[in-house]
């Protein structure tokens, strides 16, 4: 019989990955301190849970995914947490994107009880959690994640075992710098274009088939033209993940560029207001500098202005 599993944090990347270990035949438990997130898996077959501890209670597997380093150490670590709180034997599995010293505080206090304890983030956005297409970056004892496998297999086909704790969110973190560097980069580019006075979908037809070619292009049809700016990837988040590489690269004495300038546009797009959309919607903050917008309209207006001028 399938092992019971529960699922606590199903907001927008956790709520489809539960969704898709539910369809994969486990019994569920899920709990998100918002209800409402909880719904459609209620729906679909979960037992909705009122606390973590009913969750940890009744599961062999835990798995959460939460924002931030602060949010996973309150729910493993404070009396009355998952570790604590977790027969021993239980798999506990943290797939947020945190600091690599949260799950190299957390291995060693679930040790101590019995527990198992991997860090797991994971990357492929929302789209990728429901295709379950996601590449999951799991640190920690590959015995135990051997056990866990099924489970993780129900989320995503790419399961890379990394290292000890730490290293899972260490390839993450530079992950996300890189997709983050990526994609401004493309901003840039394509305000510039229609600065300029070229079509943006144009842009991306010639670059997607050129050498400047990312996976970042994409959101030009499906976030940029069409203005399409809700999460997705929340831009606090993406602020966290810069955070944490920046960290790590102080902690080592790394010099790193890029991440800095990544981070000053996230920076602006907190300071506008927009933490808690897409981070797609930093193109705003470009498209400001430069006075033009990068959708139809604002290709016309930048033509006109170009005659006029
Ligand atoms: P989100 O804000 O949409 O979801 C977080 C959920 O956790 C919310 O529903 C919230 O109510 C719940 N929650 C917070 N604290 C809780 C607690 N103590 N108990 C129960 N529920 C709690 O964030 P998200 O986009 O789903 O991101 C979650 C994690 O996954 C983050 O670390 C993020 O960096 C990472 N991630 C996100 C994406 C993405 O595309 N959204 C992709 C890869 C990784």
């Amino acid at each position: 019989m399938a092992v019971p599993v529960g699922f606590i944090g199903v907001g927008n990347m956790g709520n489809p990955m539960a969704g898709n270990v539910l369809k994969n035949g486990f019994p569920m438990t899920v709990f998100d301190k918002n209800p409402k997130a909880m719904e459609n898996l209620v729906q679909a077959g979960a037992r909705p849970a009122t606390s973590a501890r009913e969750v940890v209670e009744s599961s062999e597997i835990v798995l959460t995914c939460l924002p931030a380093s602060p949010d996973v150490e309150a729910l493993y670590l404070e009396p009355g947490g998952l570790i604590e709180l977790a027969r021993p034997g239980t798999i506990l599995i943290d797939l947020s994107s945190v600091l690599p010293s949260t799950p190299r505080k957390l291995e060693p206090r679930a040790q101590a009880r019995g527990v198992h304890y991997l860090e797991s983030p994971v990357s492929g956005g929302v789209a990728g959690a429901r295709a379950a297409t996601l590449a999951i970056m799991v640190g920690g004892d590959p015995q135990i994640l051997e056990r866990a496998r099924p489970v993780l297999r129900a989320i995503g086909p790419n399961i890379f075992s990394v290292g000890p704790v730490g290293a899972g969110n260490t390839v993450k973190a530079i992950n996300n710098m890189m997709a983050c560097v990526n994609s401004l980069a493309m901003m840039e580019g394509v305000v510039l274009g229609v600065k300029a006075g070229l079509d943006p979908m144009i842009v991306y037809e010639v670059v997607k088939a050129s050498s400047g070619g990312s996976k970042a292009l994409e959101r030009i049809p499906s976030a940029l033209v069409p203005r399409r700016f809700e999460p997705g990837f929340k831009v606090q988040l993406m602020n966290k993940d810069l955070d944490t590489f920046n960290t790590i690269a102080r902690e080592l004495h790394v010099p790193v560029s890029f991440s800095n300038v990544a981070q000053r546009y996230q920076q602006a797009a907190l300071a506008a207001g927009l933490a808690e959309m897409d981070t797609s919607a930093v193109v705003q903050i470009i498209e400001g500098l430069a006075a033009v917008q990068v959708s139809q309209a604002g290709q016309a207006a930048a033509k006109s202005a170009a005659a006029g001028g």
